[in-house]
């Protein structure tokens, strides 16, 4: 399966309404072939999302390609994929610790989060600083570079200018680079990895 992302902009419960229709915002071709107008609707699944406001599991619209029969979904664009917390929530926890210095604790409350375990923020922030190098060379597309102290503070200050869902949507769209980095199960683009087979018994 491939995720495109879905530049929605509205609350979660116009989303919710907005994908009933399978038409509306169906991609013209396939990202996998290249086929154009062969995607068919193939239903929903469902993940779990927490942004402001909101702890629940949301509609995913999926689609079936005719030609090669591979399917692709369309996220929305405030939700990460594989993360269950939405870039707005995301976003506000690491300028709170990163940028304001604030503790873990007071951060997740300031995202709004006051009962997130400490681990959690932890693995936030140590995925985003192995993020930051990368994170600037390719944000310079977009917004110049500023001069920061360390590439961590560069990161967060050209994410501002940039607004994060929209460089969330260019990386992600664009690069298939993921905001906090690919869970390392996948390839580096985001693609299931290839299992080896195992070694036959001598
Ligand atoms: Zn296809």
């Amino acid at each position: 399966m491939q995720i495109l992302l879905h530049p929605f902009a509205g609350s979660i419960q116009q989303y919710d309404q907005e994908i009933a229709d399978p038409s509306r915002y169906r991609p013209d071709h396939c990202p996998q072939c290249q086929a154009a107008w062969g995607l068919t609707a193939h239903g929903f699944y469902r993940r779990t999302l927490v942004d402001a406001g909101f702890d629940g599991s949301i509609r995913v619209r999926r689609y079936l390609c005719r030609f090669c029969r591979r399917t692709v979904s369309l996220l929305p664009q405030f939700a990460l994929p594989y993360l269950r917390f939405s870039v707005t929530v995301m976003a506000l926890f690491l300028m709170a610790r990163l940028r304001d210095g604030h503790s873990l604790v007071a951060a997740a409350a300031l995202a709004g989060l006051p009962s997130m375990p400490y681990q959690r923020g932890q693995f936030w922030v140590r995925r985003f600083r192995k993020q930051a190098v990368a994170l600037c060379a390719a944000l310079a597309a977009l917004t110049a570079p500023v001069a920061a102290s360390s590439f961590i503070e560069r990161a967060l200050h050209m994410l501002e200018a940039i607004g994060w869902i929209t460089a969330h949507r260019f990386l992600f769209a664009d690069l298939r680079f993921h905001l906090l980095g690919w869970p390392a199960f996948l390839a580096p683009d985001g693609r299931i990895a290839t299992v080896q087979p195992a070694t036959p018994p001598a």
